[in-house]
């Protein structure tokens, strides 16, 4: 397999899967993709339907990267995805299946599921794909005698998936800057209690934008980031979004009794990384009717699939909201769809993410391009805080069961996109007690706490405080490299 950018660098070069694991965006500023989506065979998609977690995430993941031998990336998928590693369950009998289908109901003359995807050791979806790339990244450097320092910056959810995907792993350190002060004490704590010595958490005294500010002025450093050995695991990184495939499969079989259904899924989005991966199951052949895009006040994404038009926020624009992780003003994975929207034509995109960038957008209504988002099974909505506290409410009280706010904006969205005997599957992308403060309003009780996190608020905190200040920054990753 070959790996081709959405902006045409590189045609004809050869990138494998291990050359664009560890790199961020190809160096014409594109995304990488495969340059044709492998397709599974309806004798393959009967083998799978059984097959554990692991084994299922071997069989996909190896469609993509071919220059990974067999036996070692059975070996990495097992070690993976494991009922250790996601074991913050609901139901206890469930963890082997690593993300578990809950129906809620029938509404609309269709089962209404969650496919639990939070219940890794950061109680957020990422969790799915980063800890594969920790064991990914831990193996590809160590066969090539590398070392990598991984600089982030997170509000959240982001920068804990990084670090316990990545704590002990041999050749790589994570610089992790969060905001100081500015966190829930509940995140706070799962990210400043590691005390791993390979994982450094810098508080900045400043707002989230400074922390990715201060990151964006490292990356600049070029001579910095290559003598450092500076790296990233943002959203557009490919191994994460093929990673996430898998559970479009999973959630499929277990939605299903046999392989001529079709279902729906409905994915609360803000980068657009979890529902490319539903857009490449589908293209892969899975039987996929609708891929509904649910997005919050932050509206980037419903507005391009109920219009055409894509206009990036500025950043007076872009709301501070009750399901932060889907807050964006522009989501950088959304490239890799309009890639394949406008027929794979390199130069087209090259021109629409230049007027992105000259003009803030653009329109693809009237070249009627807009016209074919249907033949791949998209469709989107919106919700608001209101909608959030109200669906909270209605699936606690209705089926006894506590979402969070970013599965209740997937919830809000889905109803309005039923379609009988469809089931209709809604990722469940963290859990509850991440966004307590909601649920408080919307249940006026406390969130459900998985047991393994009793008492985290109390454990010894590691972390430095550094100013608002880049070169401080790097004097410290230095120090730290050295
Ligand atoms: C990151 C995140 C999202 C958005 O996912 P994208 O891949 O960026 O679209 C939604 N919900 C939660 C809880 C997240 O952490």
């Amino acid at each position: 397999m070959n790996y081709i950018s959405t902006r045409g660098a590189g045609i004809g070069e050869r990138h494998t899967f291990s050359d664009i694991l560890l790199g961020g965006l190809a160096k014409d500023g594109g995304l990488y993709l495969p340059n044709e989506y492998p397709k599974v065979s309806a004798d393959e998609l009967a083998r799978w339907r059984a097959l554990p977690y692991a084994d299922l995430a071997f069989e996909i993941l190896r469609k993509f990267s071919d220059d990974i031998p067999d036996e070692d990336l059975r070996e990495l998928t097992r070690r993976t995805y494991t009922a250790q590693v996601y074991c913050n369950v609901r139901d206890e009998e469930n963890a082997a299946q690593i993300t578990p289908l809950k129906t809620l109901g029938v509404e609309g003359g269709t089962p209404l599921s969650l496919l639990e995807l939070s219940n890794g050791p950061t109680l957020a979806f990422k969790d799915m794909a980063m800890q594969l790339l920790g064991n990914l990244f831990e193996y590809t450097l160590a066969k090539h005698g590398q070392t990598l320092n991984i600089l982030g910056a997170t509000s959240g959810d982001t920068g804990s998936a990084a670090e316990y995907a990545m704590r002990g792993k041999k050749g790589i350190r994570v610089f992790m800057l969060s905001p100081h002060k500015k966190m829930s004490a509940f995140q706070t704590a799962q990210m400043y209690s590691l005390q791993d010595p390979n994982i450094f958490n810098i508080a900045i005294e400043g707002v989230f934008d400074d922390c990715q500010d201060i990151v964006k002025a490292v990356s600049n450093d070029h001579a910095f980031k290559a003598q450092q050995k500076i790296g990233t695991v943002n959203s557009i990184n490919w191994a994460r979004v093929v990673a996430q495939v898998v559970y479009y499969f999973k959630g499929y079989f277990a939605a299903t009794k046999s392989n001529d259904e079709r279902v729906s899924f409905t994915v609360p989005s803000g980068n657009f990384g979890n529902v490319c991966a539903g857009h490449i199951a589908r293209m892969m052949g899975l039987p996929v009717e609708k891929l509904v895009v649910a997005t919050n006040e932050n509206d980037v994404l419903d507005e391009f699939f109920r219009t055409g038009i894509y206009r990036v926020r500025k950043s007076s624009e872009t709301y501070h909201t009750s399901s932060p992780s889907m807050d964006i003003s522009k989501a950088s994975n959304f490239e890799r769809f309009v890639f394949d929207l406008l027929g794979r034509d390199p130069k087209r995109v090259l021109q629409l993410f230049r007027d992105v960038e000259e003009k803030g957008g653009f329109d693809l209504q009237a070249s009627g391009d807009f016209a074919r988002v249907q033949e791949f099974g998209f469709v989107s909505g919106r919700s608001s805080h209101d909608d959030r506290v109200d669906t909270i409410r209605d699936v606690f009280e209705q089926y006894d069961t506590m979402i969070d706010t970013h599965t209740a904006d997937g919830v809000k969205v889905a109803r309005e996109h039923l379609q009988a005997g469809i089931p209709m599957i809604v990722l469940e992308t963290a859990q509850p007690i991440k966004f307590g403060e909601t649920i408080r309003e919307a249940l006026e009780r406390e969130p459900e706490r998985p047991a393994a996190f009793s008492g985290i608020e109390n454990l010894p905190q590691r972390f430095e405080v550094l100013g608002n200040d880049a070169e401080r920054v790097k004097e410290f990753v230095a120090e730290r490299t050295r």
